[in-house]
């Protein structure tokens, strides 16, 4: 199997890091073929704007959606998205691993999405190719993330409500959104208050998950 795993932390010694690396380590080992977008080293450039559209269809007025389409059409795709995009085609799995930042993706991240996930590639408006349409059909999608919070903090009755509720919008909104089949999502909530033997406990549930996904 393909993997690509888009990886965003600032941080390479963080405990992110370590299950990027855990995840290239025992994909490796189980014999799959790993890439890793390491958005914060490849210093991805996170802003969808003017810039990312070189032979703009109106160039009085700027709409993103209609110039992804436009773009697409004319090959005109900045290489550092056609590379990502390249990517994307070639993954079977893509592992988006993150830190949770404000309950949503770091913003690097959602830029990725935002500049990757193009109108005419991975879904398209006029032509209705979403959800069971979707153009990245086949391929499957998993959120691995870690929280501040501990879990209690993320249900209905704590502060920040159900945490289900973020992955539904993760999984249906975008994932299947594009036609991707959304995979159990992998969490570590509020590491930082764990002791170190609970930290390996979920370091070696994370390695199990992955080495049967
Ligand atoms: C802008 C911003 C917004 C945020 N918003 C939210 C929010 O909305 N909700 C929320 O819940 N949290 C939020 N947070 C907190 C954030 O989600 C956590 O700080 C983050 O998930 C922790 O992951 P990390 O990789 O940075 O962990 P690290 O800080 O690297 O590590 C966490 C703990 O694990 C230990 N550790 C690191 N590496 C290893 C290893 N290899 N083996 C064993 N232990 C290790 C560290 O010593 C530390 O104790 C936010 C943080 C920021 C900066």
């Amino acid at each position: 199997m393909n993997v690509l795993i888009v990886y965003a932390h600032p941080e390479r010694e963080s405990l992110n890091g370590t299950l990027k690396d855990l995840a290239v380590d025992t994909l490796t080992d189980e014999g799959h073929q790993v890439q890793v977008s390491d958005l914060y080293s490849m210093k991805w450039k996170a802003v969808l704007d003017e810039e990312d559209f070189p032979e703009r269809m109106n160039k009085e007025l700027f709409n993103p959606i209609l110039e992804q389409l436009n773009a697409v059409k004319k090959g005109a795709i900045p290489q550092d998205i056609k590379e990502e995009m390249d990517k994307v085609l070639w993954a079977d799995l893509i592992i988006f691993q993150f830190p949770i930042w404000w309950s949503n993706f770091p913003a690097i991240l959602k830029g990725w999405v935002d500049r990757v996930f193009y109108n005419g590639f991975a879904f398209n408006l006029a032509e209705m190719q979403l959800y069971g349409n979707g153009p990245l059909k086949g391929k499957k999608a998993m959120l691995s993330f870690t929280t501040g919070a501990p879990r209690e903090l993320y249900t209905d009755e704590g502060p920040h409500g159900e945490i289900e509720v973020l992955i539904k919008y993760f999984n249906h909104l975008l994932f299947e959104f594009v036609g991707m089949e959304a995979l159990p999502y992998f969490a570590i909530f509020g590491p930082g208050d764990m002791t170190e033997e609970e930290r390996e406990v979920e370091l070696d549930r994370f390695q199990e998950i992955i080495k049967n996904v």
